[in-house]
């Protein structure tokens, strides 16, 4: 029996700390979209100019890794609140020469520097959230950087300096600041109090630059020319890295990121979670992100009910998929973390017959109420030493991208410097992130260890979801992945079940309100058909929440010989394809 008894009793105040975070990359409205059908090759991103430059990239004869390239160099431009250089990411990468799906894993890590107590006040108490992301403190050590090298390592075709060239094109000559930036720069309290980042950001007179404004990054430029002619490695050591290092070590709240913290940075090839649901095997990202394991489990639980049955839309699909997300998370809290420190039962997560009994606990008729762990199969594996459970949110700045090549290689990836402007430090033009964040504040509870603390070394626990589904043929049949912090996970299962069991296609997917359940309240999302679901649910026991649920959901969805790309409403991203 693995269940810490006292560290569950926990679970309700770090379910009130969560729902007390505020959204820091705001709702900026909704813009209708069509699906966009494509034979050969296909983009979605969150940004026009981002989808342009990995179509631009496809079209040249690049693949689908050269073109994540270039999307996230351009990201990291137009879309720099939420990835860029200086943050971190996940990508699956499926390759159709071997027909081969593999992970990478360029996730920050903490400094060796940082203690369990990252993030306690003198007071021994938990700082307050944006104490701690603002500044050096809660900078990891970056990995996009290494891990756009190991996608055109393990699967590009153009040279590596050619895919940086749109990217470092418009740098220089500048891009049109968006409206959703433009608001988003308007609402950040802190983003002005780094000099660099106001001096990029702010007029002169300190007013928030206007949409429309014309924005030039000659240092982010330099950056990427330096990365184009020297690799990864002048990001990672030189004078960049020194900048780095200076930057992080500034005040107020300094970090100790290094630069052989820098040095040492390595991406991590990890294998796929994969599961079956009905007639698909569904992958994703496996621990340190808790996405991919969670997703598979919503999944597994909803495959003893017919949600085609129950039908879109209704009270009673919701209650299952609240229900269902309610479960996973309880284990997600409870086990999930980086697997370097805390050994992770991910097959016994997974077991089929453990996923059927928690699937028991599963009523049409009445909301169980908050879930507890699941008491683990032995005989499934290793199991993590009784830890207290963490359920710190991770919060909504995040991108993703997911790609087809006309060769049927694809990408899906999600990367993220964390809050909206990561830390508010800039350097050459690059935002730093909070990653380490994502750690729990608190080391322990009741004296036990929380599995996801800090750590020296460690990779900070996350939410990202990138996904690949193949189909009962094989091959990638759908691919998506959204950011949204812990809400990724329920963003993602339900336009999977909105692709795989309720036929819509990958932009009416993403078009349906949001039901999720982080084992609370369910959140239901304000001004979407998905609010009429209140009274039905709370007839059923649900406490409800109606919240602006801002995902960033980018998916691709093969039917027949096709691709139809979907971008989300709620942010500015397209679907580019031919
Ligand atoms: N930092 C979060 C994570 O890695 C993502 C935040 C977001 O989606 O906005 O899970």
């Amino acid at each position: 029996m693995l269940v810490c008894a006292a560290a569950l009793a926990l679970a309700p105040t770090a379910q009130a700390q969560n729902s007390a975070r505020p959204a820091p990359e705001a709702a900026t409205g909704w813009t209708a979209k069509a699906a966009v059908v494509a034979a050969h090759e296909l983009v979605v991103a969150a940004h026009p100019l981002a989808a342009q430059a990995g179509a631009d990239i496809l079209a040249a004869g690049g693949s689908a890794a050269d073109a994540a390239v270039a999307v996230q160099l351009m990201l990291g431009l137009v879309e720099p609140q939420s990835s860029g250089l200086g943050g971190g990411a996940f990508a699956l990468l499926w390759d159709e020469a071997t027909r081969k799906l593999t992970s990478l894993d360029g996730r920050e890590t903490a400094p060796a520097g940082a203690t369990p107590a990252l993030f306690l006040a003198p007071d021994g108490k938990p700082a307050s959230f944006y104490d701690a992301v603002i500044g050096g403190r809660a900078v990891g050590v970056p990995g996009v950087p290494r891990l756009l090298a190991a996608l055109h390592a393990r699967a590009g075709r153009l040279p590596w300096a050619r895919v940086f060239e749109p990217a470092i094109r418009l740098a220089e000559s500048g891009f049109a600041i968006t409206s959703r930036l433009a608001r988003l720069i308007a609402a950040d309290k802190f983003l002005a109090g780094d000099p660099a980042a106001r001096a990029y950001f702010f007029e002169p007179d300190g007013t928030p630059k206007r949409a429309g404004t014309v924005l030039r990054n000659p240092g982010y430029a330099a950056v990427l020319r330096a990365l184009a002619s020297g690799g990864a490695d002048a990001f990672y050591a030189g004078a960049i890295a020194a900048d780095v290092v200076a930057a992080v070590a500034s005040e107020p709240h300094p970090g100790s990121l290094s630069a052989s913290d820098l040095a040492a940075y390595r991406v991590i090839e990890r294998e796929p979670v994969c599961g079956r649901y009905r007639a698909v095997t569904v992958c994703g990202m496996g621990p340190p992100s808790s996405g991919g394991v969670a997703v598979l489990q919503i999944l597994a639980l909803l495959e003893r009910f017919d949600l085609a049955a129950s039908r879109v839309g209704t009270v009673a699909s919701a209650h299952l998929l609240a229900e269902a997300s309610r479960l996973a998370f309880a284990d997600r809290d409870q086990y999930l973390a980086d697997p370097a420190f805390v050994p992770q039962p991910v097959a016994a997560l997974l077991d089929p017959s453990y996923l059927a009994q928690r699937a028991m606990l599963i009523s049409p008729e009445r909301s169980l109420g908050k879930a507890v762990p699941g008491e683990l199969p032995r005989r499934a594996g290793a199991l993590a030493p009784c830890c207290a459970p963490d359920a710190s949110l991770e919060l909504p700045s995040t991108s993703h991208f997911s790609i087809v090549d006309r060769a049927g290689n694809v990408v899906a990836m999600t990367t993220t410097i964390e809050d909206a402007f990561g830390a508010r430090r800039m350097v050459r033009g690059v935002l730093l992130n909070n990653q380490l964040t994502d750690f729990s504040f608190l080391p322990e509870r009741d004296g036990k260890p929380v599995a996801n603390r800090v750590e020296p070394g460690k990779r900070p626990r996350s939410s990202v979801a990138p996904t690949i589904v193949l189909g009962a043929d094989g091959n990638p049949m759908i691919v998506v992945g959204t950011p949204g912090g812990s809400r990724i996970i329920g963003y993602v299962a339900q336009a999977l079940v909105a692709m795989l069991d309720w036929g819509l296609d990958a932009q009416a997917a993403l078009e349906l309100g949001h039901v999720v359940n982080r084992n609370g309240a369910t959140d239901l999302e304000a001004g979407s058909a998905a609010a009429a679901l209140k009274d039905g649910l709370e007839k059923l026991g649900h406490a409800v929440n109606l919240a602006e649920l801002n995902s960033g959901l980018h998916a691709m969805l093969r039917r027949g010989g096709t691709w139809i790309g979907g971008a989300d409403p709620r942010r500015e991203g397209l679907a580019i394809g031919r």
